[in-house]
């Protein structure tokens, strides 16, 4: 019989751990892992990046050093389609490669739930590409201003005060000091705005956090506009609504972190899904394709004590990892009795920048440096059991002093 093949798409946190986990196993099989990237990026530090706080090079590392040559086949290309009934991947450089199990871990998109303009003049926290170009064009305006002196240069709109937003907020107002020294700007010339369509700020914490969280931003110079979501985006900024009135705030620099949708490569490959997220049996496998497996952004978790999906975030997709690399052995192995996934929250936490955050962890919220400390020590882990102790060391965050 010939030997069982595994095909993986995607190399972030769910589909690169599951990798790691199957070639632990010493099976039988043949593993191939496809990413349009030769790195792996930790998704959850692109907000650095973007804020120009930390070099694109420290957020991510070779996947050759997960990679193991002698049971996987690494392919750099981009995933275009799934062709359910083949059994076969479409690739945009080699074509079509085929599957007898596939694992599909590619990670979300920006949602931009059809509005006006964002497409064309927003920029989006969403790659190592698209946070490069958020920095190099924050640092074009502040440098344009010199010469142009057209204040909505500096004006940088921030839509979504989700996790992404506030994190992205915090570690933008530790930079700005830099930026105006580097390109002699006043600073009460910059404007930070954060658009939230929603009554709250992160509602997932208590206002206690909340109003911590808000507060330390608001000293850095935050103008949040809560609850006036964005209607429009333009080449000179946002139009937003402010009751039954549309508003204008000019600006030079529009960042888009409102939400994200399941990858698109779900629609084009025909799976029934809602904004690209699929909604998995409980043990990872698709509806009628019990072939494939979904973990991470791409698939959907319905929470039991609430009835409501699941947020998608690193830490689910690395928790099923770990049973889609069961499950994926057991089928490999003709076993049936697969395995289901249940989620075990450890907790969350949101960055304010370097040396602040707010989060509940085991139950227990923590605000300031303590909080900092642990979102370190979370982002550390990750590094570990993916990319192991020699990565962890090389990218990892020591700086645990303020
Ligand atoms: P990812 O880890 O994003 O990996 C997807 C992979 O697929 C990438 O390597 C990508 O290059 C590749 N890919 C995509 N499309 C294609 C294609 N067509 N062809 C080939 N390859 C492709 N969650 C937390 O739990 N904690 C946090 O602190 C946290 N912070 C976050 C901060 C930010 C700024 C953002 C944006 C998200 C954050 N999240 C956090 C959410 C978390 O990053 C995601 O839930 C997580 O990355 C999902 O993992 P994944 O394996 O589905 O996809
Ligand atoms: P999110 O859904 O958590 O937040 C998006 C925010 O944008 C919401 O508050 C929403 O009300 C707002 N919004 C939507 N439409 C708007 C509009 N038209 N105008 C203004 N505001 C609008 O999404 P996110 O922050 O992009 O995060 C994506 C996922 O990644 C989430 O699951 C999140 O939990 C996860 N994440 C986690 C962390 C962390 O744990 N530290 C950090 C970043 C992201």
């Amino acid at each position: 019989m010939s030997k069982s093949k595994v095909v993986i798409l995607g190399a972030g946190y769910g589909g690169l751990k599951t990798l790691k986990k199957l070639q632990q196993a010493n099976l039988d099989a043949e593993f191939v892992l496809v990413n349009k990237n030769d790195y792996h990026h930790e998704t959850t530090w692109l907000h650095e990046a973007a804020a120009g706080t930390l070099a694109p090079e420290k957020l991510i590392y070779p996947i050759s050093k997960v990679v193991d040559p002698a049971k996987t086949t690494f392919i750099q290309d981009t995933v275009i389609k799934i062709n359910k009934d083949e059994k076969t991947v479409t690739l945009a450089q080699e074509g079509e490669i085929s599957y007898d199990y596939l694992l599909i871990g590619l990670g979300s998109e920006a949602e931009t739930f059809g509005i006006q303009g964002l497409k064309e003049y927003a920029l989006t926290i969403t790659s190592i590409e698209s946070v490069k170009k958020i920095r190099a064009h924050i640092e074009a305006q502040f440098a344009k201003w010199k010469t142009e002196q057209k204040d909505e240069l500096l004006t940088i709109i921030v839509g979504g005060a989700g996790f992404t937003g506030i994190e992205f907020l915090g570690e933008l107002t530790n930079r700005i000091p830099e930026l105006v020294k580097t390109y002699d700007v006043p600073r009460e010339k910059v404007r930070i705005v954060c658009m939230e369509a929603a009554p709250k700020v992160l509602p997932q914490f208590d206002a206690k956090l909340v109003d911590y969280g808000v507060g330390v931003l608001e000293d850095r110079g935050v103008e949040f506009y809560v609850g006036k979501p964005v209607k429009e985006a333009t080449a000179d900024g946002v139009k937003y609504a402010e009751g039954e009135e549309v508003k204008e705030i000019k600006a030079g620099t529009i960042i888009w972190a409102a939400g994200v949708r399941g990858n698109r490569v779900i629609e084009a490959s025909g799976f029934e899904a809602g904004r690209g997220r699929v909604k998995v049996n409980n043990n990872l496998t698709v509806p009628g394709n019990e072939e494939i497996l979904i973990v991470g952004d791409c698939s959907l978790i319905i929470n039991p004590a609430n009835e409501r999906p699941y947020p998608p975030t690193a830490q689910i997709a690395m928790q099923q990892a770990d049973v889609a690399a069961v499950n994926l052995t057991k089928m490999i192995k003709g076993e049936t009795d697969l395995v289901d996934f249940v989620y075990h929250e450890k907790g969350t936490v949101c960055s304010l920048g370097d040396n602040d955050a707010i989060g509940v962890v085991f139950g227990k919220s923590l605000k300031g440096y303590p909080a900092s400390v642990m979102k370190k020590v979370i982002d550390d882990r990750a590094l570990l059991q993916i990319g192991g102790p020699g990565i962890m060391m090389n990218k990892g965050k020591f700086k645990f002093y303020k």
